[in-house]
């Protein structure tokens, strides 16, 4: 949705005080900005995002871009994952090229809808085992639950909202 309400600061001077949260700067970061060397997502009206129509509103702004990284680039750099999802199994093993296939499109498509929503690694074991790390607790359970759509399976979901963290246990 595009409003052609012409966009200023002064619609973000509410304050939002979190508890026990930081303090935010009072000022709106800088934007338009995009995300390099990062991912290359711009940053428009309040949101990173990787939508061609974000980018084409970036660049109709008439203010150069900024350039930063976006918070999941921040994050990967720092090496704080904020989901872990968990594959293993025999018929892992066995259907592993298909499902690696099937994570990959899903966390591809994810990115696309939240560029923040990112792959940070991804892991194999000697034991036949995945371990993939996601920047978000939600990218965890959307790739959890895209295991369990296709290909059924024991799927186990554990949450730590102190330090927002997502584990996704499957296996099949
Ligand atoms: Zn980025």
């Amino acid at each position: 949705m595009r409003s052609a309400k012409p966009y200023t600061n002064a619609t973000f001077t509410k304050r939002v005080d979190h508890a026990g949260g930081r303090h935010r700067p009072p000022r709106a970061p800088a934007e338009p900005a995009a995300c390099v060397p990062g991912c290359g997502a711009v940053y428009v009206k309040r949101r990173w995002s990787q939508a061609p129509s974000a980018r084409l509103l970036a660049g109709s702004a008439g203010t150069p871009l900024v350039v930063r990284l976006c918070p999941a680039c921040r994050r990967r750099r720092t090496g704080v994952p904020h989901g872990y999802v968990h594959v293993e199994g025999g018929f892992f093993v066995t259907h592993r090229s298909d499902l690696e296939h099937l994570l990959h499109n899903e966390a591809a498509r994810a990115r696309e809808d939240n560029p923040l929503a990112q792959v940070m690694s991804w892991r194999h074991f000697k034991d036949g085992s995945l371990l993939i790390a996601t920047s978000t607790e939600h990218l965890a359970q959307r790739l959890g639950h895209a295991l369990e759509k296709a290909y059924d399976g024991a799927v186990q979901y554990g949450f730590s909202h102190e330090n927002k963290m997502a584990h996704v246990w499957w296996k099949r």
